[in-house]
This record gives C-alpha cells, structure tokens and sequence, in this order.
C-alpha cells in the first residue's frame, strides 16, 4: 500500500491518515510501491473495459492508487477526455505542432473529476461521514458531484460574488450544502483547514495528497494518447498548484517506470493579478510570496497558493517555467480557442496564452511541440447580461434583416 511522506523532512504517515500536514509544515505527498507495469498495459484498457478500468483515471490505477479494491471505486468514468488539433489555435500560438487537452469534457465539466474520484473513493472507504471543501467553484461542483454519487453529505465554502452561478447552480443541483463567504479563496481555505484540524470533517481540497494522484492522469492519458511520445512543452493555468504539483510528479514516476525517456518542461501559467508564483519563479525561489488576488479568470484567483512547495520542485525538476498572462491575453486565447469549436472556460485558456507569450520571446522554438491542458468547460461561466435588447420580433423580414447584418 501507499505511505503519506513529507519531501521536506521525510517524516512518514501512516496511508490512512487524514492528517495532510507534516510537522514541520510542509504538506504529505503520497509514496507508492510501484510494480513494475509496461505501457502496453494501459494501452489495453479503454472505454471497453469493466469497471473502473473505463475511467480515464481508473485505467492508470497502478500509477495513481495501487492495490485499492475496484468495488470501492466511486467513479463517474471522467476521463477519457479528447486530445485535439487544430490549425486556428496552433497559428494562434505561432508554432505547428500544439495539442489541446480538454479536461472541461469531465462529467463536472473540469479536470477536478480526476483528482476527485480518488479523494472521495479513499474518504467513503475510511469511513469518512461529512465532506468538505473551499473552492473557487469547479471544485465545489465536482465534491458536490462525487459526494452525490459516495452517498456521503458534503459541504462547499466558496467566496461570495467571485463563484460564478452555474458552478454553485451545479453544486446546489447535485446536493451539496453551498455556504458562500464573505472574502477569498485564501480565506475560504484557511478556515477549512483548521476545521479540518479539528478533525469534524475530511478535507478534499487538494492539499489532500490523493487528489493529486488522480490529477497525474491527464498527463498519462495525454502520453498515451501520443503512442507515449512525450511533447517538449505542457502548458496549462496555475492557481493552487495542485496541477503544477501532479504534473511533476506524474513525470517523475512515468520517467522511473520508462514509461517515457524524455521529460517534458512544465509552462505554468497565472494571471497578472495573481501571479505570485511566477514572482517566485523570477525571484529565483528566494521566497514564498502571497498576493491580494485580482482577475476575472475566477478559478485561478488565488493570492496565497497551498502547493507551492511541491509545485516548486515540479519546475525545477523539468526545466519549466512560469509565466503571468493579462486578462486581455486570458481574453484573445480564450477567443482562438472558443472559435475553433473547442471552447473553455476563461482560466484554462492561460496555457495557450502563455505559450504563445514564449513562443513570442523565442523561449519555445518553431520546432517545438506543446500539450496545452484547458482545465474547463466552456459553459463554466455563462454572461450575465440579458438577451431581451437583442430579441427580434417574431416575423420573417425581422428575421431576414438580422441575418443581413
Ligand atoms: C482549479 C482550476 C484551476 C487551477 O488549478 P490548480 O491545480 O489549483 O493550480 C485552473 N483552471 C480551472 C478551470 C480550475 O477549475
Ligand atoms: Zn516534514
């Protein structure tokens, strides 16, 4: 079985610990005892196969949760999710070869389904009786969603006027009690950590470790998805870090097993009102900054990062980089890649924005391949101004005269 360890100082906890903070402060990372597995093993599984073998998540469940018994998976077969071209975004970014994960085709509509089917299976099969998560909103839905499908009742705590309406109308939809609070994220997370502490309820934010676990199958799909032939570049949006953080150690562990020879460099990508770890990057990691956040791409309006140690490691431990992008460049990315019939949510465009950005600085060569991971469904964040001024009368030449436009 799998044993919780601290990076930082080594100190070990027992795997069915809820505790996910280590003494000294930093937070548990989950250490496998991998068998050895071959590619052609997963290659094997798909859509095909008997449960949980057809998620997405579940088909990689060497990689990401040895030996935990199939019966008590709760999966809702996320995953499995498209690896798309396109000629639009690919000019767009101003090199050939650029390939779109898009996670936004999770049954919550965002990648947080992979970390969650994880984190919630491990909670039902503890014994875990309330759930609970701080969440800018694609984490609320996809607790809400899980939890439904556990059986176990859960709680989300999202900031007030910043949680889009359609991610709470999710979560309220899937039965979760939604409490909104005045402040941000930072807080929200701040204040269930210490009642998580308390030990009242089972934090599934993704300071828990096996939510991270889950999160390293986008990277293994997307390596399957390309015959395991590793892109230079996976460029994608950076919040929390709990990606930044899967993703390095996804590589790491597929890099052990030979399931890649080659790693590929990190790009991650945070909005200029709240980039405090591309501060951190440019100040050489002399520091862990923390920021009054500030941006409307909401799901990565995040000021004080949870993850930042391991994410740290992730991006030296690549070569990576980190980048901030303008809401403005968040904007025309988000526009290349909604116009190609593709489509996300406004945060997940940041990777493409940020590759583009490096491409532009000469950083990413013509000859170079990226992955760009969109985190989020398009139908996320709905426009709130009404339609009635644009309404036509319901007669034919009303109808002709506005087509002519
Ligand atoms: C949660 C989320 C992010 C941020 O991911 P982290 O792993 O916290 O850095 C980015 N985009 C979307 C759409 C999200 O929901
Ligand atoms: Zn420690």
């Amino acid at each position: 079985m799998a044993i919780l360890r601290c990076p930082a100082c080594g100190a070990e906890e027992q795997a069915s610990s809820a505790r996910y903070e280590c003494a000294c402060g930093e937070l548990l990372e989950v250490e496998h005892s991998f068998r050895l597995v071959g590619r052609e093993v997963f290659d094997a599984r798909g859509l095909h196969s008997p449960a949980p073998l057809d998620s997405g998540v579940w088909r990689f469940r060497e990689l990401v949760y040895p030996r935990f018994p199939s019966e008590a998976v709760v999966s809702l077969r996320e995953g499995n999710t498209p690896l798309y071209s396109s000629e639009s975004v690919a000019s767009f970014v101003g090199i050939e070869q650029v390939k779109l994960k898009h996670e936004g085709l999770n049954p919550s509509g965002s990648f947080k389904d992979r970390g969650m089917t994880v984190a919630v299976s491990r909670a039902k099969a503890s014994g875990a009786r309330r759930l609970l998560c701080a969440s800018t909103g694609n984490t609320a839905a996809s607790l809400a969603a899980y939890a439904a499908a556990a059986g176990i009742p859960c709680a989300i705590l999202a900031p007030a006027g910043k949680t889009s309406a359609a991610k709470l109308a999710q979560a309220t939809a899937y039965g979760a009690q939604t409490i909104l609070l005045r402040g941000d994220f930072d807080h929200a997370m701040a204040l269930s950590r210490e009642l998580a502490r308390a030990g009242e309820v089972e934090l599934v934010n993704s300071l828990n470790p096996f939510r991270l676990e889950g999160q390293k199958s986008i990277v293994f799909e997307f390596l399957a998805q390309l015959g395991w032939r590793a892109p230079d570049w996976i460029a994608f949006p950076a919040g929390n870090l709990g990606n930044c953080s899967a993703f390095g150690k996804a590589l790491r562990e597929a890099r052990y097993l030979g399931l890649i020879d080659r790693t590929p460099r990190l790009l991650a990508v945070q909005a200029a009102g709240a980039a405090p770890f591309a501060r951190g990057f440019e100040q050489g990691w002399t520091q862990r900054v923390s920021v009054e956040p500030q941006t409307r791409a909401s799901a990565i309006r995040i000021g004080a990062p949870v993850s930042w140690g391991r994410a740290e490691r992730a991006i030296r431990e690549t070569r990576g980089h980190v980048l901030a992008v303008s809401d403005a460049e968040l904007d025309l990315a988000k526009r290349a890649i909604d116009r190609a019939g593709i489509g996300c949510e406004l945060a997940s465009a940041a990777g493409v924005a940020g590759a583009r950005e490096l491409v532009r600085r000469g950083l990413i060569g013509p000859e170079e391949s990226v992955v760009a991971v969109l985190t989020a469904n398009l139908l996320k964040e709905p426009p709130t101004e009404s339609d009635e001024a644009r309404a036509i009368e319901p007669e034919l030449d009303a109808l002709q005269r506005a087509l002519a436009q």
